[in-house]
C-alpha cells in the first residue's frame, strides 16, 4: 500500500524513517511526488490544499497529522465516506501540559507583574500564595486537557475542569455541559482553554461568557482562536476585567500585525506550536491503522466528523 504525506509544517524525512522503521518496506510518497494516483491508499495530511484528495481513487483512509480536526471535518472537497483518523500521542499530551504548565505558572507567580516591573528598574515584592489558594480551570479534558488538568493538580492548583460529559479525574472538581458553564467560569481564576473547534464550541467564549470568569482573571488559550471572541477579549484586557493572557491560537494565523493583541504587554502571543506531532512516538498508531486497514479490523483514533472532533 503507498501512503501520501502532505504538510507543509512537519518533516516527511523524520516521518518516513519512523514509519519505515514501524513497517518496513512501506511505499511511502511525499506529496507533490504522489506517482501513480491509483497506488494511494492512504494519506497522512495536515491542511492538504482544497480538492487534492480528490485525485486518489483507491484512498481509504485519510490520517490527520494532528490532534485538532476543525479545518479537516469542515473541507467539503473531501472525498466522502473516507475513515478519518488523528494523532492522539501521549508525547503530544506531555508536550502539550509542558506549554499550559509554563503558561500558568507564568500568571500564577506573577511573572507579568515582575516584568513590567523590571521595565521601570522597580524592586516589586509581591508575597507568593500558595498553590491551593489559587484556581485553576481547564475547558476540555480530553486527551490533551486531561494530562495538562493532572500536571496542575501535581503542582498542587485547586483544578477544575469542563467537558461534555462528567469526569472522574483525580483531584479535579468536574463540570459539565451547559448547566455546568457558569459555575466552572465562576471559579476559574486562571482560565485554560482546550477545546476542539465545532459548531458548538465556536464563540463559547464570548463577551457574556467572559464576564462570568472572576475579574482579574487570566486566559491561557490553547485550543483554538475561534473558541474566543477576540475583540471582546480586547475589550476586557483593556478594562481589567481579564488581566493576562498566553494566546497560542488566534482567528487569523499568523496574527496580522495590526491586531492590538500584539500591543498588551500582559499578553504573550506565541505562533501555534503548544504542541506537535512527534514522528518518534506517534509513527507507531500511524502504523498500527495501517495495518488495521490492511486487515479489515476497526482504526483507532477515529475523528466523528458529526461531532466535529
Ligand atoms: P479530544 O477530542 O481528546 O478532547 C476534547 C475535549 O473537549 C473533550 O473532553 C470533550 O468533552 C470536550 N468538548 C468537546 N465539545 C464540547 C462542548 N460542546 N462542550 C464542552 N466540552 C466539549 O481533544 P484533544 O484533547 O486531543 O485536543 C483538544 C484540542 O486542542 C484540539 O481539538 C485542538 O484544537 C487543540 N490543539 C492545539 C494545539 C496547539 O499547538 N495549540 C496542538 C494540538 C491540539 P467529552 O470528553 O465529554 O467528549
Amino acid at each position: 500500500m503507498a501512503l501520501l504525506f502532505y504538510s507543509e509544517y512537519d518533516d516527511p524525512s523524520d516521518w518516513g524513517k519512523h514509519l519505515r522503521e514501524a513497517i518496513p518496506g512501506l511505499d511511502f510518497r511525499v506529496w507533490p511526488e504522489a506517482g501513480d494516483p491509483r497506488d494511494i491508499q492512504a494519506a497522512m495530511v495536515w491542511k492538504a490544499p482544497e480538492g487534492e484528495l480528490r485525485k486518489f481513487p483507491n484512498l481509504r483512509l485519510i490520517i490527520n497529522l494532528g490532534a485538532g480536526v476543525d479545518s479537516i471535518v469542515q473541507d467539503r472537497s473531501l472525498p466522502e465516506g473516507i475513515p478519518i483518523v488523528r494523532i492522539a500521542d501521549p508525547d503530544m499530551s506531555r508536550m502539550m501540559a509542558q506549554f499550559v504548565l509554563a503558561a500558568v505558572l507564568r500568571h500564577y507567580r506573577d511573572f507579568v507583574s515582575f516584568a513590567r516591573a523590571q521595565k521601570e528598574r522597580r524592586w516589586h515584592y509581591l508575597h507568593p500564595r500558595e498553590a491551593p489558594a489559587c484556581s485553576v480551570g481547564v475547558m476540555g479534558l480530553g486527551n490533551l486537557g486531561a494530562m495538562a488538568a493532572s500536571e496542575l493538580v501535581r503542582q498542587g492548583f485547586q483544578v477544575s475542569g469542563w467537558a461534555r460529559s462528567p469526569k472522574s479525574l483525580e483531584g479535579v472538581k468536574s463540570f459539565h455541559g451547559k448547566e455546568g458553564f457558569a459555575p466552572f467560569l465562576a471559579k476559574s481564576e486562571i482560565l485554560v482553554v482546550m477545546l476542539p473547534l465545532t459548531p458548538e464550541t465556536e464563540g463559547v467564549l464570548d463577551a457574556k461568557a467572559l464576564s462570568l470568569l472572576p475579574r482579574g482573571a487570566k486566559i491561557v488559550n490553547v485550543g483554538r482562536g475561534k473558541l474566543v471572541d477576540e475583540g471582546a477579549l480586547i475589550a476586557a484586557l483593556r478594562s481589567g476585567h481579564i488581566a493576562e493572557a498566553t494566546l497560542d491560537v488566534f482567528q487569523v494565523e499568523p496574527l496580522p500585525s495590526t491586531s492590538p493583541l500584539w500591543d498588551f504587554d500582559q499578553v504573550l502571543v506565541t505562533p501555534h506550536l503548544a504542541s506537535v506531532a512527534i514522528p518518534r512516538t506517534a509513527a507507531r498508531q500511524v502504523a498500527e491503522n495501517l495495518r488495521r486497514l490492511a486487515a479489515g479490523e476497526p482504526l483507532i483514533n477515529v475523528v466523528d466528523p458529526k461531532r466535529g472532533y
